[in-house]
């Protein structure tokens, strides 16, 4: 798909703070996993939901609309965006490699099954992940890559 047809993301809210941050737009998430992914003290200095920097180069991790700002190292544990090795499904803890076999092997079932765990109450998105979303639109971009280079072989 040619870049022209790439919606530009919607940036009405704050941008990443600099000169720590990189400027860039932010992913709005709630108290709620801000609170579940930072240190307490870190959490404890917003008073409500931020945005997430998705930038995975960028030291900033959390921001909100006034002067706050979380840092990578004040998280509580290692988690996407923030560091590139951290498990693609953080609810489950699979890495991306998972999928990527899942799509090499083309085990459609064994997909499906993740698919059908995510979409379960036990995937605890709101707190596991970064952004507080769901991994599955990521899982089945590494999954379908995968199938098509194997198929494509
Ligand atoms: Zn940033």
């Amino acid at each position: 798909m040619s870049r022209a047809f790439i919606k530009e993301p919607e940036t009405t809210g704050p941008r990443c703070p600099t000169p720590a941050g990189c400027g860039g737009a932010g992913v709005p998430v709630s108290r709620v996993t801000l609170r579940a992914r930072l240190l307490p003290e870190a959490a404890a200095r917003f008073a409500d939901g931020g945005f997430l920097c998705p930038d995975p180069a960028c030291a900033v991790v959390y921001f909100d609309a006034g002067q706050e700002r979380a840092l990578r190292d004040e998280l509580r544990e290692p988690v996407r965006p923030k560091h590139v090795g951290a498990p693609l499904c953080a609810c489950f803890s699979v890495p991306e490699e998972t999928f990527d076999d899942l799509g090499t092997r083309g085990d459609k079932a064994g997909m499906r099954a993740f698919l059908e765990r995510a979409a379960s109450p036990e995937a605890r998105c709101e707190t596991c992940a970064a952004d507080g979303r769901s991994c599955v639109t990521e899982a089945r971009r590494v999954f379908l890559r995968a199938l098509e280079r194997a198929e494509g072989a």
